[in-house]
């Protein structure tokens, strides 16, 4: 049996699964054929794929694997039909994924983790607060796409988020190359525009993100408008703070001609006062860009509150009168703790 993840399909784009399949001397268009298997037909096992020949199906297990997680636990939501599922990996880490289908608008969304805990500690975020174990191969990612698709039954996902456990641009190379799959028309099919990157702000791989021309969604999780508010809830910003965030996102429109969305918790007596709006407009103001408020959902952790509705559209009207695009998310899946920074890979003690 071939285990290793660099004998894992999962882990190959397409192009490297034909190109390994030259190698191998079998003939391209098998390669098309399981790549059918898995993105089509959600069919991970080489013995099940009959349109292959029998002894092309005795061969592949001993040179290749399917190495999908194991499911061990899946919480449907009452309110709204998210599911989240607590995925193990291959070596015994867990992450969680959350299918969020919303079928007025025919859109099917998979919110996907990218590491094993986190490093940014952000105070309000259940996922680093046991630390950061390690990255997550591509093949890790791809299998919780996978498995979000086999929950929506027949509907094709249509939006994949990268803001499940973890810091996407932290874990750039397998990120990148994630994209690039979930792009082919031989994998997924999804559209660059339909996927969305949410970062803490970690400058560097903005500037890198900028040069690669990927027509990506880009959110940058502000959640502060000056240096005390947001150091106070988010250590990253001792590394890069606000004005040298704001100036790189300003770069990162003008390069790429393309919109930020700014992801801001309105956390009670923290940094949800008018002051702050008011700040937060001076800040963003001429900027290409969207913010999007998001109620701040409770962690044992972090025993604060969301502003009351109405504090919450009075946020957003300051900033609509300062000319800021605003929307509010309302997350889905509160009920199942599958909601925005309410997830966690269970169970982890720090070595
Ligand atoms: N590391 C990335 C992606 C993960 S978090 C990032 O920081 O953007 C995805 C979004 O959920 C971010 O905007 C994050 O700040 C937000 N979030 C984290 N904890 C939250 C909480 N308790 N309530 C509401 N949103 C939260």
């Amino acid at each position: 049996m071939a285990s290793e993840s660099s004998n894992n399909v999962l882990n190959l784009t397409p192009d490297q699964l034909k190109a390994k399949f030259k190698e191998l001397g079998i003939e391209a268009y098998r390669a098309d054929q399981v790549l059918d298997w898995i993105y089509e037909k959600g069919v991970y096992d080489f013995s099940k794929m009959t349109n292959l020949s029998l002894p092309l199906r005795e061969k592949l297990p001993t040179v290749l694997s399917i190495q999908m997680p194991e499911q061990v636990a899946r919480h449907k939501s009452d309110g709204d039909q998210s599911t989240k599922l607590l995925l193990k990996l291959a070596n015994g880490d867990t992450v969680e994924t959350v299918y969020m289908p919303m079928p007025k608008v025919d859109r099917q969304t998979v919110c996907v983790s990218t590491q094993v805990g986190c490093k940014f500690h952000c105070a309000f975020c259940a996922s680093g607060q046991n630390g950061f174990f390690r990255n997550l191969k591509m093949g890790e990612i791809i299998a919780q796409v996978l498995l979000a698709r086999d929950l929506s039954k027949n509907k094709k996902l249509t939006n994949i988020v990268f803001m499940g456990i973890g810091e996407p641009l932290d874990n750039y190379p397998e990120l990148l190359k994630t994209i690039r799959t979930l792009n082919s028309k031989n994998a997924f099919g999804i559209g660059a525009r339909k996927i969305t990157i949410s970062t803490c702000g970690v400058v560097p791989k903005i500037e890198a993100l900028s040069d690669e021309g990927l027509q990506v969604e880009l959110s940058v999780s502000l959640h502060g408008p000056n240096d005390t508010v947001r150091g106070a809830v988010m250590p990253v910003n001792q590394a890069y703070p606000v004005r040298m965030l704001i100036d790189t996102c300003k770069k990162y429109v003008k390069k790429t001609k393309r919109s930020i969305t700014f992801e801001y918790i309105l956390i009670k007596g923290v940094n949800a006062g008018e002051r702050e709006a008011r700040e937060l407009t001076r800040l963003l103001k001429g900027m290409l860009c969207k913010i999007n408020l998001i109620p701040y959902n409770p962690i044992e952790e972090f025993p604060h509150v969301a502003p009351s509705y109405e504090e919450v559209v009075n946020f957003q009207q300051i900033l609509q009168e300062g000319g800021i695009r605003t929307t509010v998310r309302f997350s889905k899946g509160q009920d199942i703790q599958a909601a925005c920074g309410q997830l966690r890979s269970i169970g982890l003690k720090k070595k």
